[in-house]
């Protein structure tokens, strides 16, 4: 029976990869482009200015109140202010993962089923409400623009 030898790996490792390594004491190491994805997923996951891999300066986001011109009257129901706050604590989290959660608690989906088709699953239809939480600590429905 033959036995699989292990492929020692070369990693080059510069300094600042195992500050962090002792920093969060993992011992796994990382390549570099791995290491430099990184601080761009968490630059870009903070609104901050990255380089993009295509070497282009993506430049930090700016807060932009929005305006929906909708049924639902979003901006009267979250005001101006409240969506910078709501913005800042969104990028403040800094993490796509926590980030996607969050926006998934805000997101409640329902589906219609239509009952005159013969075919239910190509007929089925699914909604989406978006809810964003108001100065009072309630959620209160957005439309799909605003949110
Ligand atoms: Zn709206």
């Amino acid at each position: 029976m033959e036995v699989e030898t292990e492929t020692e790996v070369e990693v080059e490792i510069d300094t600042e990869e195992i500050q962090v390594q002792l920093n969060r004491g993992k011992k796994r190491v990382r390549h570099e482009h791995k290491w430099k994805k990184n601080i761009r997923k968490k630059k870009r996951a903070r609104g901050e200015e990255y380089v993009s891999t295509t070497g282009d300066i993506m430049h930090a986001k700016k807060f932009q109140p929005v305006e929906c011109s909708c049924p639902l009257k979003c901006s009267s129901k979250i005001d101006c202010e409240r969506q910078a706050v709501l913005n800042q604590k969104f990028y403040a989290l800094g993490d796509w993962s926590l980030q996607n959660a969050f926006l998934y608690g805000q997101v409640k989906v329902s589906s219609i089923r239509h009952r005159y088709t013969k075919s239910a699953q190509s007929r089925r239809q699914q909604s989406k409400f978006y809810y964003l939480g108001n100065s009072n600590g309630e959620d209160v429905r957005v439309c799909k623009e605003f949110f």
